[in-house]
């Protein structure tokens, strides 16, 4: 099994109360030890959430959330204790998710020290911290500093150290870098592959850039309207698009187009609200193929070969795809 061995977010999936609601539905993937798996799609498809709702700070209404093989979906706080030893989250804005009152010590501590019960192995948690920052290239001087005295990526690193104390399989990235400058993204993202390496780490990686996805991700889901449309290998997601909403996100993006012209796709319109999700295909609305079909029946995942999985009608019908 992997370390996520599924995530499986069926039905009525997942729903927050007013002022926003999102719903997740047919969301299944899994991420093996020392795999970076990437969720991409436009904002309000729901990848945020998903990642969200495996970390438990939200809580799903239904389907399964397995972390070797522990199904963690009906947790509550106290049950999560020894999950956090193998899961930990950055988030896209390290100022807002680091307490700005503590010093980096102590906010870095923090996993650890709630994973840590015993007076004895609290001794070690001082150098553990230095170790910690060394790693992600801060020193012990920072360690008796507050956050507003650092850099936005300097920040991230905070937030890396501090996900990184407890030692986990998986960290959960949500759009860790999108806040920062493109040079400080590539250091951001190279100590994160180091790190995976050194590690062994697995990451569940959110973002919206396709370039950095190409840049780190091993698989790549694509997520639209809280539904996954398709989930692959990332150099045959890269290379290969199937489904109708991926090629078009290739074909907007400037650095990455699909290697035929044939695959081209412009995307148009607007993406419909999720309170009122179109019947059938949750993508018919905007796609250049849609028939009737598409409005009736709802395609689920399908493996198409090479590890690639399609949520399209095309998949069985591909005469249909005349542009
Ligand atoms: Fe387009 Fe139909 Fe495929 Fe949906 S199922 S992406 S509407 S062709
Ligand atoms: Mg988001």
């Amino acid at each position: 099994g992997g370390l996520l061995d599924r995530m499986r977010l069926d039905k009525k999936g997942f729903r927050i109360e007013n002022p926003v609601v999102q719903a997740i539905n047919g969301v299944s993937f899994k991420i093996e030890p020392g795999e970076v798996m990437a969720l991409v799609g436009e904002s309000g498809c729901g990848k945020s959430t998903v990642a969200k709702t495996i970390a438990r700070i939200y809580s799903p209404t239904g389907g399964d959330i397995l972390i070797d093989g522990e199904n963690i979906s009906d947790y509550g706080f106290s049950e999560m204790l020894p999950v956090r030893a193998k899961m930990q989250m950055i988030f896209q804005d390290p100022f807002a998710s680091l307490n700005p009152r503590q010093k980096v010590r102590d906010i870095v501590a923090e996993p650890l020290l709630e994973q840590t019960k015993d007076a004895k192995s609290q001794k070690d948690i001082p150098a553990e911290i230095e170790a910690l920052l060394a790693k992600v290239g801060l020193n012990s001087e920072h360690a008796g500093r507050y956050p507003h005295q650092f850099s936005g990526g300097q920040r991230q690193r905070i937030g890396i150290a501090r996900a990184l104390s407890v030692r986990p399989g998986l960290i959960i990235a949500d759009e860790p870098v999108s806040a920062l400058d493109v040079s400080i993204q590539a250091q951001i993202l190279n100590l994160m592959m180091d790190l995976r390496d050194e590690f062994g780490l697995a990451y569940l990686f959110i973002s919206h850039d396709l370039s950095v996805v190409h840049h780190i991700a091993d698989r790549v889901g694509v997520m639209y309207l809280g539904f996954m449309v398709e989930n692959a290998p990332r150099d045959q997601l890269f290379s290969k698009p199937k489904h109708p909403y991926t090629r078009a996100l290739l074909s907007a993006a400037p650095s990455i187009k699909p290697t035929r012209d044939k695959e081209e796709i412009e995307l148009t319109g607007e993406v419909p609200s999720a309170l009122n999700l179109p019947s059938g295909c949750c993508f018919r609305t905007r796609c250049p193929f849609a028939w009737d079909r598409c409005a009736k029946e709802r395609p689920v995942l399908k493996d198409v070969g090479d590890g690639q999985s399609v949520a399209c009608h095309l998949t069985d019908e591909p005469e249909r795809e005349v542009a």
